[in-house]
C-alpha cells in the first residue's frame, strides 16, 4: 500500500513536472523569439522577419504536439498502472526489485528493447525489400553474371586453392537407411580407410554420424586404429557431427540439439574428437537456430548451400558470401560464427569449381568416358596426360580465378563431391590420380600464382581465418534466416514445410515422450541412489535396459531430423521405415516410463518388482501401428476406485484437463492422497456425428499438477445422474437430423434459433461463430477488445503448366486458393459443460473443433482448435485453415524459426504466392498497436500471412506427381491426420511501431505458457483393478515452479564412460531462459515468477533436489568444454548466468 501511493505521486509529480517544464520552455522560446523579431532592422527585412516568425510558430506547435503526445503516454500509463491495481493484481508479478519502468516491470524483455536501437550489419529482410528477383539471364553462370579479373591479381597474394573431397550420404531417401548403408555407404568408408592411408596429401570430410557409427560397429580393432590415425593426421575430418544433417524448416530446437549432442558424445567417446567446422549443403534453406547451436556447440565456422539463387547473387557481387552469422535478438558477438555460403546452383562439382557448370564437369572425373555417370553439357571429362595438362591446368585455373572474385580473400574453398560419391574403389583413383597432376603442374608453375591441394573443411578455415587477420579485416555480419528457398525461376521449395504432416506431428509426440520419459529416468535414477544411500541402484530396476530404449528413441528422433525425413520428401517405403522407428521407440519409451513412475510412486520401495510382461501401470490409449492415431482404451470402474497416476512433464505448476474413456456414464474422482473430489464432467463419445456410443463415455477432470510430479487419482463409479454431464445441441441446415442418446440431454436448434449466431464464454473470453457452418467469428477479450476472427477453410490446386507441386515444391494455379465448399451443409455439434464447451464442425474433409476451457489458469484464456482432416479421396489438392481477422498488421507478420525464436516476415507481392510461404514449428502471430492474434501449434506446418489480418496454415496435401528433384513420385500416401493448436488474442500496449530494420518480438509470457502445454500434455497412465494393490504415493520433486521464462528443455542422463550402454550418474541440465514481449503484462497476473537478474541460483530453483556437482559446459556437454575445477568452487552456491534467449548446459549429479 505504502508502494503505491508513493509511485502514484512520483507519477502524479512526473506529469506536472514534464507540463510546467514544457509550458516555461515554451515562454523562452517565444521571448527568444521576440527579441530576435526587436534587432532586425525594420523596412526591407519585414518580409524576411515575418516568414521567420511564421516557420518559429511552425516550430513551435511542433513542440506542443510533441508535448501533448508525452503528457497523454504518461496519463495513459498513469491509468493502466490504476486499473491494475484495482484489479487487485499488485502491479506486476516481479520476484525481486519493484517495477519503475515498463522495462523493468518486464525484466526478460529489457534485450528485445536494446535490439531494437541498436541494429548492425546487413539484416536480410532488407535485402529482400531491395532485391527486384527478375531472374535475368547471367550467362555461363545462369543465375548470376560474367565475372572478369586480372591476370596479375594474385601476384602478391597468390590464390590458395582447397579441394576437399565429400560424399553426402542421406540417411534415407530413395532407400532406407540400412539399404543406403549396405549398398553404398560402407563401401564409401571402406575404400575410404584404403585410399586415404595410400598418400598423406588425401583428405575427406564426413559429415553424418549415424552411418560412421553403424560402419564403426562393424569394423575391427585394427581399422578403427587406421580411422584414428587419419583424423589425427588431418586426413579426415568429421564435419558438424551430428547423427544427421538435419533439416532446419520443420525440426524442433529440442530434437536438433539432441542429435548435435548424440552425434558429438559418440565422436568423444570413440574417437576422442570434437568437430569445429559445419557442413550443411543440402537442407531446404537454412535457419539462425541451427548456427545458434552450433556455436554454443563449440564450432567456430559452418558452410550452407541451399540459398534463393537471387540472395547467392545479391551476396557474390558484393563479396558477402561469408559473413558473421549473428542471432537476431543479441546485441553482442557472442552467437557470431563463420559462414560461409556457397555461390552457385549445387553441391555437386558442376557447380562447385567456378561459375561455368560445362568446364566444371570436365573435372568430375567420375565421368569420365567409360564411366557410369555422364556430363549433361555433352562436354566429358579427359584423363590429365603430359599432353593436356597444361590445357587443362589453365581451364580449371579460371574457373578458380572467377569463383574467387566472388570472395574477399585470395583462399578459395572447392569441395569435390556428390551425393553417394566414391562407392568404387576406382572412383577414387581417377579423382585423386587426376587432380594431382593438376595441382603438381600448378607447383611447377609460380607464374600461376596458385597453390592447389586436397583439404578439409578446416585446413580451409584455417587458411581463411589466418588471411583475414593477417589482412587486418573481419567479416560483415548479417542476422535472418534462409527460407523461402528457391533453385530456380518460382520454384519455391515451400511444399515440405507440410508434406506427410502425419509424421511431421508423430515426430513432436516422440519428442515429447522422449523429454518427459528422459527427465522421469533421471529422477528416478537419483532417488535410487539416494534411498540407498550408497550410491547403488534398485537391483530389480532394469536400468540398463531402460537407458538402451532411451538412447535407441534418441537416434530414432535423430534420424528423422534428417533433411529428407521430417521434410516429408522421402519415398513411401522410407517413410514407412521412419515410422516405424518412431512408434517402437514411443511405445519402449512407455516402457521406461511406466516402469520408472512405478518406482516413484511405490511407498513401501521392497515391494518393487519389475516384469517386462506384466507391467504394473498401461498408458490410457493404444497407438496400433505407425500410421494410425492413439485410441484411448475405455477403462472399466467398480465400486473400487481405480488409479489414475498422471505426470506433468512441465516445469510450471498446471492446471490440466485430465480426459479418460471410460465404461460409465457416472463417475467420481477424488485425489487419492487427500480425498478431495475433483471437478469433473462426463461427455459422448462419439460413435458417428449424431450417434453416441451407449458403451464408452469420455471423462474430464481438472487436476491441479505440481511441477514434474506424478499425481494419483481414485475413479470409481457413482450412482446414476450423480456427474455432471454435458448438454448437445445440434444444428443442420436444410436436412432433419435423426439424434440418438440415451444418456445426455440433445437437442436440436430450429426456428430462428437455428440462425443466430452460436457462442461460446468463460469469464476471460467469449466467442462467437457461423450458425451455419459453427466456424469462428469474432473473439471478445474480457477487457473489452475485439476482433473479427473468421476461420476459413480453403483448398490449392496446382498449376497447370509443366512444373507442378510435389513434395518439395509448392506451384499453385494462378487462381490460388479456392474456399472450401461442400454440396451438404456440415452437422454442427456444441456442446456445454461445466469444464469445457466446444463447437464441433463436421465436414466431409475434414472436422473442426473450437473448445473454451472454463479454467482459471492459463489455460482458460485461448481457444484449442483440432482439426482432424481426410484428403484421400483429392487429385492434386492442398486444404489451409485461414484466420481472417481485422488486426491491422500490414504485411508483417511474425513465425518461429524451430520453436526457438521469432523472425519477422514481409508478404511481398513482388513475390510469387508460394515464395510467400513459411515454415512454422510453434508458432506465428499478427499485431497491431493494441492487439495480437496469435496462433500456437503442437506440429509443424507451412504458414503465410497473404493479406492484412490473416493468418494462414496448410494442413494436408495430396499430389500425384514428380516435382523434378530426384524423388521420382508425387505425396499419395495421405492418412487420417490430427493438427491441435491454440488461438490466443491479447492486449498490447505499445510498441507498435517499428524502429530500424527488422524489429525482434518475441512470444508473450502467456503464449509461452500456452505453447508448452500444448507441446508436453500431461501423461496418464493407469493401474490394474486389483485390490492387493501396494499403498502409492505422488512424487513431487520440486517445491516450485520454475520462473516463468525458464524452461526445462531437458535433463538428460549421460552414458557412463567406463560402461558402455549404462547410465551414468552424470545428468545434462538443460535449461532454455526465453525472450518474451513486453507490450502484453498479463491480466491477471500468472501463477509463476520472473527475474530481474540474470544471475540465478540453480539449488533454489530446483529445491528441493541438490546438485552434488555442477558444471557449466558446451550444448553438447563436450569434456573439453567443461567450466574448470577452479571456476566451478568459486561458484559452490550453484549461481550462474541465464541470459534470456540463451540455453544453457550443465553437467550435474544429482544428490
Ligand atoms: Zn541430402
Amino acid at each position: 500500500m505504502m508502494k503505491r501511493s508513493r509511485l502514484m505521486s512520483l507519477l502524479v509529480g512526473g506529469v506536472f513536472c514534464v507540463a510546467v517544464m514544457s509550458l516555461y520552455r515554451m515562454l523562452e522560446l517565444m521571448q527568444r523569439a521576440e527579441l530576435q523579431q526587436h534587432r532586425e532592422k525594420p523596412a526591407e527585412q519585414v518580409d524576411q522577419g515575418l516568414s521567420r516568425l511564421q516557420q518559429k510558430i511552425d516550430r513551435l506547435e511542433h513542440l506542443l504536439n510533441d508535448n501533448n503526445r508525452m503528457v497523454a503516454t504518461l496519463r495513459d500509463s498513469l491509468l493502466h498502472r490504476k486499473a491494475s491495481w484495482e484489479k487487485g493484481g499488485g502491479g506486476v508479478n516481479v520476484s525481486s526489485d519493484s517495477a519503475h519502468s515498463r522495462a523493468n516491470a518486464l525484466p526478460g524483455c529489457r534485450l528485445a528493447e536494446e535490439m531494437k536501437d541498436g541494429t548492425d550489419g546487413v539484416q536480410l529482410l532488407d535485402v529482400y525489400d531491395l532485391l527486384p528477383f527478375d531472374n535475368p539471364d547471367g550467362g555461363a553462370w545462369k543465375q548470376g553474371f560474367e565475372i572478369s579479373y586480372h591476370d596479375n591479381q594474385w601476384a602478391n597474394q597468390p590464390l590458395e586453392v582447397f579441394l576437399v573431397p565429400h560424399s553426402h550420404n542421406d540417411p534415407g531417401w530413395l532407400k532406407t537407411f540400412d539399404g543406403y548403408y549396405q549398398d553404398q555407404t560402407r563401401h564409401i568408408l571402406d575404400n575410404m580407410l584404403v585410399r586415404l592411408s595410400e598418400d598423406s596429401r588425401r583428405k575427406m570430410i564426413w559429415a553424418e554420424i549415424s552411418y560412421f557409427s553403424k560402419w564403426w560397429n562393424e569394423i575391427d580393432e585394427q581399422k578403427r586404429e587406421m580411422v584414428k590415425r587419419l583424423l589425427g593426421a588431418g586426413q579426415l575430418e568429421l564435419v558438424t557431427g551430428g547423427w544427421v544433417m538435419a533439416d532446419e524448416a520443420n525440426s524442433h530446437y529440442f530434437a536438433l540439439l539432441d542429435q548435435l549432442m548424440e552425434g558429438h558424445q559418440w565422436m568423444q567417446r570413440h574417437l576422442g574428437v570434437r568437430p569445429s567446422s559445419g557442413w550443411a549443403i543440402d537442407p531446404f534453406g537454412h535457419s539462425p537456430s541451427m548456427s545458434y547451436l552450433l556455436k554454443g556447440a563449440g564450432l567456430r565456422d559452418m558452410v550452407i548451400q541451399r540459398v534463393h539463387y537471387a540472395v547467392k547473387k545479391h551476396f557474390a557481387r558484393q563479396q558477402t558470401l561469408e559473413f558473421l552469422w549473428r542471432q537476431s535478438w543479441d546485441s553482442s558477438p557472442r552467437s557470431d560464427i563463420t559462414c560461409h555460403m556457397m555461390p552457385f546452383y549445387s553441391y555437386d562439382v558442376p557447380h562447385t569449381c567456378g561459375p561455368n557448370p560445362a568446364v566444371c564437369c570436365q573435372f568430375d572425373f567420375h565421368r569420365l568416358p567409360g564411366r557410369r555417370v555422364m556430363c549433361p553439357w555433352k562436354i566429358p571429362p579427359q584423363p590429365i596426360t603430359e599432353q593436356n595438362v597444361q590445357e587443362r591446368a589453365l581451364l580449371l585455373l579460371d574457373q578458380y580465378r572467377q569463383k574467387s572474385r566472388l570472395f574477399s580473400s585470395p583462399v578459395l574453398l572447392v569441395p569435390l563431391g556428390d551425393d553417394f560419391r566414391f562407392v568404387e574403389s576406382s572412383e577414387w583413383d581417377v579423382q585423386f590420380s587426376n587432380y594431382q597432376k593438376l595441382f603438381d603442374y600448378f607447383d611447377q608453375h609460380p607464374e600461376l600464382h596458385v597453390k592447389a591441394r586436397f583439404g578439409t573443411l578446416s585446413d580451409y578455415f584455417l587458411a581463411l581465418h589466418q588471411h583475414l587477420s593477417a589482412a587486418g579485416t573481419t567479416l560483415p555480419t548479417l542476422r535472418g534466416d534462409f527460407f523461402t528457398y528457391a533453385d530456380r525461376d518460382d520454384h519455391y521449395w515451400s511444399g515440405y514445410f507440410t508434406s506427410r504432416p502425419f509424421y511431421k506431428r508423430l515426430d513432436r509426440t516422440l519428442e515429447a515422450t522422449l523429454r518427459a520419459t528422459e527427465i522421469l529416468f533421471s529422477l528416478t535414477l537419483a532417488e535410487m541412489r539416494r534411498f540407498h544411500g550408497d550410491g547403488h541402484l534398485v537391483a530389480d530396476f532394469p536400468a540398463r535396459d531402460h537407458f538402451l530404449h532411451l538412447t535407441a528413441a534418441r537416434r530414432n528422433l535423430a534420424l528423422f531430423q534428417h533433411h529428407d525425413a521430417v521434410t516429408g520428401t522421402a519415398r513411401d517405403p522410407v517413410v514407412v521405415d521412419y515410422g516405424t522407428r518412431l512408434f517402437h521407440s514411443i511405445l519402449n519409451l512407455r516402457q521406461v516410463l511406466q516402469s520408472s513412475a512405478h518406482w516413484l510412486l511405490l511407498l513401501d520401495k521392497s515391494q518393487y518388482h519389475h516384469d517386462q510382461l506384466k507391467p504394473f501401470m498401461q498408458m490410457d490409449d493404444v497407438i496400433a501401428a505407425q500410421d494410425s492415431l492413439p485410441q484411448k482404451t475405455t477403462l472399466t470402474l467398480t465400486d473400487e476406485p481405480r488409479s489414475l497416476i498422471v505426470f506433468n512433464p512441465t516445469e510450471q505448476l498446471r492446471t490440466s484437463v485430465v480426459s479418460v474413456v471410460i465404461d460409465s456414464p457416472d463417475a467420481h474422482v477424488v485425489d487419492a492422497e487427500t480425498g478431495r473430489p475433483m471437478a469433473a464432467q462426463i461427455s459422448a463419445v462419439w460413435a458417428e456425428p449424431s450417434k453416441a456410443s451407449t458403451e464408452a463415455f469420455q471423462l474430464d477432470f481438472v487436476a491441479q499438477l505440481p511441477p514434474l510430479s506424478l499425481v494419483i487419482y481414485h475413479v470409481t463409479r457413482a450412482s446414476v445422474g450423480s456427474a455432471q454431464r454435458v448438454q448437445y445441441t445440434f444444428n443442420r441446415h436444410g436436412n432433419p437430423l435423426t439424434l440418438k442418446s440415451e444418456h445426455f440431454q440433445v437437442s436440436s436448434l430450429e426456428g430462428p434459433e437455428a440462425d443466430a449466431p452460436l457462442s461460446l464464454s468463460n469469464k476471460h473470453v467469449q466467442i462467437w461463430s457461423s450458425p451455419e457452418s459453427g466456424l469462428l467469428q469474432k473473439l471478445r477479450l474480457q477487457s473489452g477488445l475485439v476482433r473479427q476472427v473468421q476461420v476459413q477453410f480453403l483448398w490449392y490446386g496446382t498449376t497447370s503448366s509443366r512444373d507442378k507441386s510435389g513434395a518439395y515444391l509448392f506451384m499453385p494455379g494462378p487462381e490460388g486458393a479456392q474456399l472450401y465448399s461442400s454440396s451438404e451443409p456440415p452437422l454442427v455439434r456444441v456442446s456445454r459443460g461445466p469444464i469445457f464447451s466446444d463447437i464441433t464442425s463436421c465436414f466431409r474433409h475434414f472436422t473442426h473443433r473450437v473448445r473454451l476451457y472454463h479454467l482459471d489458469g492459463h489455460a482458460g484464456r485461448s481457444l484449442e482448435i483440432s482439426n482432424m482432416v481426410d484428403i484421400r479421396s483429392e487429385i492434386n489438392r492442398e486444404l489451409s485453415m485461414r484466420l481472417v481477422s481485422n488486426v491491422a498488421n500490414g504485411n508483417r507478420f511474425y513465425s518461429d524459426l524451430n520453436g526457438f525464436q521469432m523472425q519477422q516476415r514481409r508478404t511481398l507481392a513482388k513475390l510469387p504466392l508460394q515464395a510467400n510461404f513459411y515454415p512454422m514449428s510453434s508458432s506465428a502471430f499478427v499485431q497491431d498497436s493494441v492487439s495480437r492474434m496469435s496462433l500456437l501449434s503442437a506440429q509443424s506446418q507451412a504458414v503465410a500471412a497473404l493479406r492484412p489480418g490473416e493468418l494462414e496454415v496448410v494442413l494436408d496435401r495430396r499430389l500425384q506427381q514428380d516435382d523434378n528433384r530426384g524423388l521420382g513420385q508425387g505425396v499419395t500416401d495421405n492418412k487420417l491426420t490430427a493438427s491441435l493448436y491454440q488461438l490466443l488474442l491479447e492486449d498490447r500496449r505499445g510498441g507498435a511501431q517499428e524502429v530500424g530494420g527488422a524489429s525482434v518480438e518475441h512470444l508473450s509470457l502467456l503464449a509461452h505458457l500456452n505453447s508448452l502445454s500444448l507441446c508436453h500434455p500431461p501423461i496418464t497412465m493407469v493401474a490394474p483393478i486389483n485390490d492387493q494393490l501396494p499403498k502409492l504415493h505422488p512424487f513431487l520433486p520440486l517445491h516450485s515452479s520454475l520462473p516463468c521464462d525458464v524452461h526445462l528443455l531437458n535433463l538428460r542422463t549421460l552414458e557412463d564412460t567406463q560402461e558402455a550402454g549404462s547410465p551414468s550418474q552424470e545428468v545434462a541440465l538443460l535449461l532454455h531462459r526465453k525472450g518474451f514481449d513486453c507490450g502484453s503484462a498479463p491480466q491477471p497476473s500468472l501463477e509463476c515468477t520472473w527475474s530481474a537478474h540474470e544471475e540465478v541460483n540453480l539449488d533454489d530453483l530446483f529445491s528441493p533436489l541438490r546438485f552434488r556437482s555442477l558444471r557449466r559446459s558446451g550444448l553438447t556437454l563436450l569434456r573439453e568444454d567443461d567450466e574448470s575445477e577452479t571456476a566451478r568452487q568459486q561458484q559452490q552456491r550453484h549461481i550462474t548466468h541465464l541470459r534470456p534467449m540463451e540455453i544453457s548446459a550443465f553437467r550435474v549429479e544429482i544428490d
